[in-house]
């Protein structure tokens, strides 16, 4: 079946007990066993484990990124540590220099501690892995479009040298969303989500996810899942189903409205620079051809010869874009990293990553585009 068609139905079946169509939030933490370790061919113990709410989501997520197995966590940082926890002390990882503010937090204060190393690197070429690739590499972390410069890595490309290494290759595809690219597809073992932005879609749940096709990963990942406990709960789980019924809607909406506001940004004379990987110009955007169904409604602008002042200025004068972290929402949200969602990277390394203080990201919600461009215009006149 097509996108749309498994985002509104796959996992969902009318309720066994009630014929209810819409899964219902089975608000329950136990089960009721028959005899001790008999459930009645139920295959439900205790809700950390598994509840009919979350698996219906679980199914409906791994569908949407064509994929065996999926896992719902409480947020999207748990669902990364999940992964990460697969690593001993003495492992290696590889990861993009150009990374979300709380992934490289947590690989940096929490798993550097445990013995493990991260190497941070540019990853415009993705031949670049292999240079540092030792006996000790176990894991390769990309995110791809990347935050918030809009990097395009080529998943294929590191797909291929992952396999030749026997390495793990890791996905976060929360800017792209599985309607506009499936790395499971090219490659890559594991592919993650921040549910709490395009998936969710509503700016009303956090949550994460990890999709897997291999049996052995998702027995590793599914016992860290349940052993260390960051499960979502079924009413956050019902909202997510809720949300997915239009991800498809949504999605063409924001890669229509990003696309408009990308090119009139472009073309105005108080911006220095558009990140938006749509553009003929953009870095790797043959790869992003390649790899992705469409450009998506996230776009960084650098505001010309702006101050820090200017640059708080303008982003404190929209009348519909909310100064917000997060993304992926209906809503449109403007957002300042160097001092919001990367404020916990060094400004050093923040700055050899393009995230200067006159930098600001957009993320194009779905409103009517005539007020999104009205809105703009008025704050850049
Ligand atoms: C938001 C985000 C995360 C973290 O997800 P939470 O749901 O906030 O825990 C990870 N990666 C990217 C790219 C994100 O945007």
């Amino acid at each position: 079946m097509k996108f749309g068609t498994r985002a509104i139905h796959a996992g969902q079946e009318p309720d066994p007990t009630t014929g209810a169509v819409m899964t219902p939030i089975y608000q329950t933490s136990t089960y009721w066993q028959e005899s001790p370790g008999k459930h009645k061919g139920y295959a439900y113990a205790y809700a950390r484990g598994k509840n009919p709410t979350r698996s219906a989501l679980e199914k409906c997520i791994a569908s949407l990124e064509n994929a065996k197995h999926g896992l719902c966590f409480s947020s999207g940082m748990g669902a990364i540590d999940a992964v990460a926890k697969l690593l001993r002390p003495g492992d290696e990882v590889i990861t993009g220099n150009d990374l979300y503010g709380g992934t490289y937090r947590m690989f940096t204060k929490v798993f550097a501690q445990f013995g493990i190393k991260f190497h941070f690197i540019d990853l415009y070429d993705a031949n670049n892995i292999s240079n540092y690739i030792n006996e000790n590499t176990k894991l390769v972390w990309i995110e791809t479009p990347t935050n918030p410069t809009m990097q395009i890595v080529d998943i294929a490309a590191c797909a291929e040298i992952t396999k030749k290494h026997n390495l793990t290759l890791a996905v976060d595809n929360t800017f792209a969303s599985p309607y506009l690219q499936n790395p499971l597809d090219l490659g890559a073992d594991i592919v993650m989500h921040s549910v709490t932005k395009y998936l969710g879609g509503h700016s009303d749940v956090v949550m994460g996810a990890l999709c897997v096709n291999d049996d052995k990963i998702y027995e590793q990942l599914a016992f860290i899942h349940n052993s260390c406990g960051a499960t979502p709960g079924p009413q956050d789980s019902f909202l997510v189903l809720r949300g997915l019924k239009t991800l498809h809607l949504r999605m063409k909406a924001h890669c229509e409205n990003g696309e408009i506001i990308a090119k009139f940004l472009k073309n105005h004379p108080k911006i220095e620079k558009v990140y938006w990987p749509g553009f003929a110009d953009s870095p790797n955007h043959d790869i992003a051809k390649k790899q992705m169904r469409g450009f998506g409604g996230m776009i960084s602008i650098v505001l010309k010869d702006a101050t820090l002042e200017d640059t708080f200025k303008f982003a404190s004068s929209f009348k519909v874009f909310t100064l917000a972290e997060s993304l992926g929402g209906v809503e449109s949200l403007i957002n300042h990293p160097a001092t919001m969602t990367h404020a916990s990277i060094p400004k050093e390394e923040r700055e050899k990553a393009g995230v200067v203080d006159s930098l600001l990201r957009l993320s194009v919600g779905v409103e009517d585009i005539e007020d999104l461009l009205e809105d703009l215009k008025n704050v850049l006149a």
